[in-house]
């Protein structure tokens, strides 16, 4: 719609009260009961749909390996908490 002429401030108050953004839907994977986005992968088991979409091991042995060649530069390993905490729940699984 375009706008062609000056409209109150109620008028557009009123235009913009629908262009609020919708929070995030999670579902819980069927597999393993995680949470995750609605039509996307889940990232704890790499499954969507029941079928296996992603290596996770794979990925996070990938990111593990890369944020330790970064901290052996001596850059600051940021986020490296969490993808050691996924390494740590695959050991367990397996
Ligand atoms: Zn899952």
């Amino acid at each position: 719609m375009v706008v062609r002429m000056r409209h109150t401030r109620a008028h557009t108050a009123n235009r913009r009260s629908h262009h609020a953004l919708a929070g995030a839907r999670f579902t819980a994977c069927k597999d393993c009961g995680a949470k995750h986005l609605m039509h996307r992968v889940c990232m704890q088991c790499g499954k969507y749909r029941g079928r296996v979409v992603v290596d996770v091991l794979k990925k996070t042995v990938k990111r593990a390996k890369k944020i330790e060649a970064k901290s052996a530069k001596g850059g600051s390993a940021s986020g490296g908490k969490s993808a050691k905490k996924t390494t740590e729940k695959e050991t367990a699984k397996k």
